[in-house]
């Protein structure tokens, strides 16, 4: 046992001070790591006032993450990416980093680029809203979502063609995809899959408080007439949910076929966190939109305490911790080949 601490003790558990490293670094704490929080110049306050990292690394701009390669290395620190990462660096820079990486960097590229996304999706099965080629297409209403991770913020609707070239004005050249907007609750599955159980696991779910769209409902529907109102997704904060008992073999069903696709995608396919963004129609049809194939922000809410989690583990068991768990789970049974790929 000793000679296993000693072995867990040697590696430092880093990540971008930004998204769910609070989780990801108290997780890790519990598992026993030495933590590192990579914050932006400004940002560190965080870190320091709730006192998750061991060690703060301050850069300029999360961009520079490559150019502290050799320090991270020294320090013999595994990353552990988020939702930031995909905003800050390129799919190559991902794949190029020379610090060892928990997760699948391959998988990365098909949540990024919302076509091989839904190609992935299908290949799992799953029922997807409609997608429109063109806008002169646009037949009912529909989103209209820009690629890459930005929260849902410039994300609007259109009924038509006319509408959407006229909310369009200022965002052109930006890459984006039209959906069909699909009327339901929207409800965000969380999940862990352990390549080296091969276990699937439910972690949580939420939902997500938007602004303006959340905020909406508060004014009567005259005065938003009146107000003239566009409707925006940028995301605040998110809500915890647990869903009616008699989902969840679907929601496992869906989890499963996930995992299973991504293996005909890339070698390893996917494995850790991720996440399935589903609207649930009133006849309870599950309509996927998107899936993170890693932490999402969403299991920040439940860093103590979460009934899902509880019934498996019956202590606190966040996603951020659950990584933490799994690394060491590798360490001590020599399997680190198949969790930092
Ligand atoms: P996203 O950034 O893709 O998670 O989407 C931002 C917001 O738009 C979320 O509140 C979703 O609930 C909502 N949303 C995204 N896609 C759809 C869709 N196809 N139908 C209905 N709501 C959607």
């Amino acid at each position: 046992m000793e000679g296993e601490a000693e072995a867990k003790m040697t590696y430092s558990i880093a990540t971008l001070g930004s998204h769910s490293a609070l989780q990801i670094l108290k997780g890790a704490k519990d598992e026993g790591f030495r933590t590192i929080a990579i914050c932006e110049k400004g940002r560190e306050k965080p870190y320091k006032s709730f006192r998750v990292a061991d060690e703060i690394i301050i850069v300029d701009k999360f961009s520079d993450l490559p150019k502290i390669e050799k320090q991270l290395n020294g320090k013999n620190a595994i990353l552990i990416p988020h939702g930031t990462y995909t905003g800050v660096l390129s799919q190559k820079e991902i794949e190029d980093l020379k610090v060892p990486y928990f997760g699948n960097r391959k998988i990365l590229k098909w949540e990024y680029d919302r076509t091989m996304q839904r190609e992935w999706l299908k290949k799992a099965g799953l029922t997807l809203p409609k997608i429109f080629k063109t806008p002169e297409e646009i037949d009912r209403p529909a989103i209209i979502k820009f690629f890459g991770a930005h929260g849902g913020k410039g994300f609007f609707l259109a009924k038509s063609a006319k509408e959407f070239y006229e909310k369009m004005e200022g965002k052109k050249g930006k890459p984006y995809m039209i959906q069909e907007y699909v009327i339901g609750a929207p409800i965000y599955a969380h999940y862990f899959y352990s390549p080296i159980t091969d276990e699937l696991e439910i972690m949580s779910f939420d939902k997500r408080y938007e602004s303006n769209v959340d905020s909406i409902g508060r004014i009567a529907a005259k005065d938003q007439l009146d107000m003239g109102l566009d409707t925006s997704y940028n995301i605040t904060g998110n809500v915890p949910i647990v869903v009616r008992e008699s989902l969840l073999p679907k929601v496992i069903d869906m989890g499963e076929a996930v995992v299973k696709a991504s293996k005909t995608l890339e070698k390893h396919g996917l494995f850790g966190p991720f996440s399935l963004e589903t609207v649930i129609t009133p006849e309870l049809e599950f309509y996927v939109f998107e899936i993170s194939a890693r932490i999402v922000a969403g299991t920040n809410f439940y860093i103590n305490a979460n009934p899902y989690t509880d019934l498996r583990y019956g202590m606190p068991m966040s996603t951020g911790r659950r990584i933490a768990m799994e690394i060491r789970t590798a360490i001590e049974s020599n399997q680190l080949d198949k969790v930092l790929v």
